[in-house]
Formats: C-alpha cells, structure tokens, sequence
C-alpha cells in the first residue's frame, strides 16, 4: 500500500511557537539557513513528533518554517506587506489571539516545549475529543489537562472526599446531582475538572485533590466547548447572568 507523503496542516502549537519566535525576531529576514530558522525548526519537528504527525522527510524543514514567518509577517502592521501571502485561516486566528500578548504566549510555549517528552509518551488520540475543544494553547495542552483530570486514581479519591464532607456529590458549579436526578443509576457519578490554567501545567507533577472541581457533564462541557476555556469562576458568572 503506498503511503501517503503529504504532509499534514500546521497545528496551533506548531503556530504558536513560531509566533513566538517572530515576535521576538520580527526584524530578521528569516533565511532558511540562518541558526534562528533551523533551531526553530528542530523544535518545531519535536512538538510535531509528539502530536504524532507524519508525512515526508520534509515534515517541518526550514523552508516551510520561514515561509510560516513570513506569512505571520504579512499580519504585521508594522510592515508594509504587499505581495506576501497571509497563509491560512489558523494563522490569522493565532496572529489575533496572541500577537499583542507576547508575553503569555511565551508562557505558553515555554510550557508546551517543557511536556513535549511527556505528552509523546501519554497514551492518548491525536485529535481531542468531540466533547472538548482545543485549547487556545494547542493539542499538547488540550491532551495533558485531559489526562490529568481523567486520572481515575486522584478521581477516586476526590470523590471519596467530596463524599465524606458533603454526604453527596452534586456539581460545583449549579449543584446537580446525578443520584439525586438519576437514582442508583447516577450514584457515584460526576466528572472532574482541572482548573490549572493549562498554561501551568507542568511536567512530571502531580494533581492535587485542590487542583480538580466535580463538574456535571453539562458544566464541564460548555467550560471546553469554545475557545478560550471558562475558568470555573467565569462559568459561575455565565450562570448567574442567565439567572
Ligand atoms: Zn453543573
Ligand atoms: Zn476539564
């Protein structure tokens, strides 16, 4: 069977990685062959690696990287651009999420090429869920928040502890309760949310019981539906102004 060699779209964090670098570079030319280019690409091929892209041996090479560089340059207001193409719509996207915020995104990316040697080891899909949108921080991020906050151990434990303290479990957020609803079908049932900004996530830590709110599926959901994610405070005020 012939494998296909086409190499896959960029990702958000492949984007926001290179925005980074542009911001902090925006004078240069971006020669395919200058160090900046080719370190940046070599990072770039190691998220791409961990998101478990494929495609040709030119998966990320330094021309693709400096044409992505210079399609964020076309963004730029503070460059005549004329004739240099905008690239695609994700680029846009990413320009108008974080190109005046250079310092949370640098955040962000720090923290994305910090996991990349976990998130590649993590047993999980390529693509996020149907039931959670990707994190305005990328795939990475969206992959590890998942995981932490589905980790049955510490689940097991926060439940255990809403119990001893509450005598049931409902949700924090509008205070649903599934066995109350349900009856012994719903008994045990909640979900757990992270609330860890996912730019704080970090490799190699663990997930303290204070770190998780029990959620309805309700709730949880329409924290990931869009982007950028609610905070669970921000939920709380969604609920209230519909009140
Ligand atoms: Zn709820
Ligand atoms: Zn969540």
């Amino acid at each position: 069977m012939a494998k296909s060699t086409r190499n896959p779209s960029w990702t958000r964090d492949e984007l926001l990685i290179a925005l980074d670098y542009y911001l902090d570079n925006s004078e240069d030319y971006f020669p395919p062959t200058g160090n900046g280019v080719l370190d940046l690409t070599r990072r770039i091929s190691q998220v791409a690696k961990a998101l478990g892209l494929t495609g040709s041996n030119t998966l990320r090479n330094a021309n693709g990287v400096s044409m992505k560089l210079l399609n964020f340059r076309a963004h730029d207001p503070n460059f005549a651009t004329k004739g240099l193409s905008r690239g695609n719509k994700l680029e846009e996207v990413v320009w108008s999420e974080y190109a005046d915020q250079p310092l949370v995104l640098k955040k962000v990316v720090t923290t994305i090429l910090d996991i990349t040697y976990v998130a590649a080891t993590v047993d999980t899909p390529v693509l996020p869920d149907d039931d959670m949108t990707e994190a305005r921080e990328g795939r990475l991020l969206t992959r590890l928040h998942r995981y932490r906050e589905r980790n049955a151990t510490i689940i097991k434990r926060k439940k255990a502890s809403a119990l001893k303290q509450y005598g049931h479990l409902c949700c924090e957020a509008c205070n649903f309760d599934f066995h109350a609803t349900y009856g012994d079908r719903g008994e045990g049932f909640i979900e757990c949310h992270h609330t860890k900004p996912v730019s704080e996530l970090a490799a190699g830590k663990t997930t303290k019981l204070g770190d998780l709110v029990l959620l309805c599926a309700n709730c949880h959901r329409m924290i990931h539906v869009a982007r950028p994610w609610l905070t669970v405070k921000e939920l709380l005020e969604a609920l209230a102004k519909k009140a």
